[in-house]
């Protein structure tokens, strides 16, 4: 637009119809034609990219190729080396990183110069083949250095999409060794050190905040003879098993570990005591009637201890108390919940501190 006013100030006030065009010699004003032509093309580009999904490049390319030869017979007239505008279809190809559309570009540019010259320029402005040549020389190097950005531009991408995948892949196994620290590899249930990580995080808020927390010792009963019997590898099985069984039947504010060998700890929070209570003997009736086809069929049991948590407690008391609540639940006759509150204050297993 900026063009097209431009050139009507001139066109109006000097005597425009001297100027001498390859298009129309000594009728140049009627080059503002080929403004409109511009514009009209433009806009018709314009309208398409918004209102159609397809086609977009053709459409930019086709808009490209009228719009640089429509400027080039409008600057003609008045700038020497007004060829170049004829070089837009080949930064077109250059946006797009399209070897292929350069290539094509490249040598339609050269042809249709060369017809434009021969056709229009020579014959009517008697132009010499010198400037001929070295307009076709520098659609040669330009289109030469297109190709070579273009390389670059794709060794880069590569470059950048290898680093992405590397760095994602980075993340994943930083995921997965977070995962492994964190978890038993056999059962999939936490270990014994995050295990007492959350659980001494969690006593700091039932001392500060006073959260309701109980903790339960699981103990497999006579896993030894399983072991025995049936092969380590049964004994592994149950034990993936058992975890399973008590994963997915505990709340999902409570946290389940394997504490060691074939025991397991389960803490409860924001439960009252008589809830974890209940929740611990519905783990232990759900683990009893488990079916165990590889161990004989015969049902496998847990003897648990649990304990509720109270403010001064310290870690070390609750476990004493719970260890207690599960030594009862063995010597009991096994398969059973003991709460440590059926333990006597002064037990000399509890309170030998
Ligand atoms: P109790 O009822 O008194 O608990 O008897 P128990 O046989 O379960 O107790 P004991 O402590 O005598 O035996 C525990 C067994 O658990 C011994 C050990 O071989 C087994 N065990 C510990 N960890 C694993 C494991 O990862 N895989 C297998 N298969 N067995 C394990
Ligand atoms: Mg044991
Ligand atoms: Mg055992």
């Amino acid at each position: 637009m900026v063009m097209m006013a431009a050139q009507l100030i001139f066109v109006l006030t000097t005597g425009a119809g001297e100027v001498k065009t390859v298009l129309i010699p000594s009728q140049g004003h009627l080059f503002i034609a080929c403004n409109v032509l511009i514009m009209i093309s433009m806009i018709a580009a314009e309208m398409w990219l918004r209102s159609s999904w397809q086609y977009h490049k053709q459409a930019v390319v086709g808009c490209g190729f009228a719009v640089s030869y429509l400027m080039y017979f409008v600057l003609e007239p008045f700038i020497d080396g007004a060829q170049m505008t004829l070089m837009m279809p080949i930064m077109i190809a250059l946006v797009y990183f399209d070897r292929k559309l350069l290539n094509i570009l490249g040598a339609f540019s050269l042809l249709f110069y060369t017809a434009v010259y021969f056709g229009l320029e020579r014959p009517l402005l008697d132009k010499p083949l010198l400037e001929f040549l070295m307009v076709e020389c520098v659609f040669i190097v330009f289109a030469l250095l297109a190709q070579a950005v273009i390389i670059r531009a794709r060794e880069v991408r590569s470059h950048v999409e290898q680093l992405t995948k590397s760095e994602q892949e980075l993340m994943v196994e930083r995921a997965i060794s977070d995962k492994l620290l964190k978890v038993d590899a056999l059962t999939g249930l936490y270990n014994h050190k995050s295990f007492h990580e959350y659980l001494d995080s969690l006593l700091e808020q039932c001392e500060s905040n006073g959260l309701r927390l109980q903790l339960a010792l699981f103990d497999i009963d006579s896993f030894k003879q399983v072991n025995d019997t049936y092969g380590h590898w049964v004994g592994d099985l149950v034990l993936k098993e058992l975890a399973g069984k008590v994963g997915s039947m505990i709340a999902p504010n409570d946290f389940a570990a394997r504490y060691g060998g074939e025991e397991f700890a389960v803490i409860f929070t924001d439960k009252s005591f008589q809830e974890a209570l209940a929740a611990a003997e519905e783990l232990r009736a759900g683990i009893a009637c488990m079916e165990h086809p590889y161990a004989g069929g015969r049902p496998i049991t847990v003897s648990i201890g649990i304990c509720d948590y109270v403010t001064g407690y310290g870690k070390e008391l609750l476990f004493r108390k719970t260890d207690r609540a599960l030594y009862e639940a063995k010597h009991g006759g096994k398969n059973k919940v003991v709460s440590a509150a059926c333990i006597p204050e002064d037990d000399p297993l509890v309170s030998y501190a």
